[in-house]
């Protein structure tokens, strides 16, 4: 196995020519752009629901736009594209920022939904995947640091999930619930692109509930790599996971995607970007409670999911998109049927208003 390079670059802020002069000496540490002249390069982002950059939900557009001058400087055509939860439409591109970088760098946007897909069969599994994703001569992961309610960590690796276009996201919770299930599913998908150039914006990364509810929180850190999970094992360190923790990049190693053993780590250190603390989930602990143990104590140790009444704005949306039908919504705020639940944080992932809490019982919060 070639070895597999990681490198992290310090940039305080969002300043565009901080962003530019982090992502050239980032993109140059791991070996510069596969790009000749008219290849069709896609960039993806994390556009995970429609809210403003500074929300730290998305990935940044200075981020995108440095990246795409880059690419156009090769040669390349640059196109962005994603698939965000639920049908969020056109507002996802104007309200993350978006729409004001694409006409200044010719950026063309892509719809995942309406490009097409093409069928992906691994591990018994069939996907469909978005056809502009695998047919591009360039695929550029552009993922956002952030917490997650369900995998803990969303990074490199779990950005592929968002090439599964439309409703099948919801299907794969429904059918892979527990994240020991849904975190093969991530690497199933990540499995078909493997992409060479993965460019993470941790300038102010996420703590806490992410991916959408969390706090936004500056870490000034851009780290590209040319594997993705040996990019998500160095940021999960940095902001405090324990080794092998993050069951998408333990998988994507058992599944021979990496070697740990083989990666070079150059540019700033993980001990010297790693904040003195950073706020993980409140449960993670509770993700490592043996299986059996959690069945015969469920009772008594859980988190769920529940509507914050005061912020919710009754938009039905989080029971539109709830994939196994668990929130009835009668025009008020929603409510969850916890015996159907499957504590997905989907409606977590799509609510605007941040509505939707994590709320653990007694001793989980003991446990935690
Ligand atoms: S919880 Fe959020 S998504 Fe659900 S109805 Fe209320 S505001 Fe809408
Ligand atoms: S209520 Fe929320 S957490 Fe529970 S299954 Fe539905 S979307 Fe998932």
């Amino acid at each position: 196995m070639t070895n597999t390079r990681v490198h992290i670059v310090r940039c305080g802020d969002y300043q565009p020519q901080l962003v530019r002069s982090a992502v050239r000496e980032a993109v140059e540490a791991i070996g510069g752009l596969p790009i000749k002249a008219g290849d069709k390069v896609l960039l993806k982002p994390n556009l995970l629901s429609p809210r403003p950059p500074e929300k730290a939900v998305t990935t940044h557009p200075q981020v995108v736009s440095a990246v795409a001058e880059l690419v156009r400087d090769c040669g390349g055509v640059v196109m962005l594209g994603d698939s965000p939860s639920g049908q969020p439409g056109d507002a996802i591109w104007s309200a993350t920022g978006m729409n004001d970088i694409l006409a200044p760098t010719g950026i063309k946007k892509v719809d995942f939904t309406a490009s097409g897909t093409v069928e992906f069969l691994t591990r018994g599994n069939v996907y469909y995947l978005a056809q502009a994703a695998l047919e591009c001569d360039l695929l550029i992961n552009l993922p956002k640091l952030k917490t997650h309610s369900l995998t803990m960590f969303t990074g490199a690796v779990k950005n592929l999930y968002g090439c599964l276009p439309g409703f099948q996201k919801g299907n794969w919770h429904r059918r892979a619930p527990k994240n020991e299930q849904f975190s093969q599913v991530v690497v199933d998908v990540f499995s078909r692109f493997t992409p060479r150039v993965n460019i993470m914006d941790g300038v102010v990364a996420m703590e806490g509930g992410g991916p959408a509810n969390g706090r936004p929180r500056k870490l000034g850190i851009i780290i590209a790599s040319d594997s993705a999970p040996a990019l998500d094992k160095a940021a999960a360190r940095i902001i405090g996971f324990d080794e092998d923790e993050i069951l998408t990049t333990r998988f994507a190693e058992q599944r021979g995607f990496f070697n740990p053993e083989n990666i070079t780590l150059t540019g700033a250190s993980i001990e010297e970007v790693a904040p003195s603390s950073f706020a993980l989930p409140q449960d993670r602990y509770l993700r490592m409670i043996p299986r059996l143990l959690h069945e015969v104590m469920g009772r008594f140790i859980w988190s769920r999911p529940e509507v914050n009444e005061t912020d919710c704005v009754a938009c039905g949306d989080c029971a539109q998109n709830c994939p196994v039908q668990a929130m009835s919504f009668n025009g008020g705020p929603p409510e969850i049927d916890h015996k159907i639940c499957i504590n997905c944080f989907c409606c977590d992932e799509i609510c605007s208003s941040g509505a939707i809490e994590k709320k653990m019982s007694w001793l989980a919060k003991r446990l935690a």
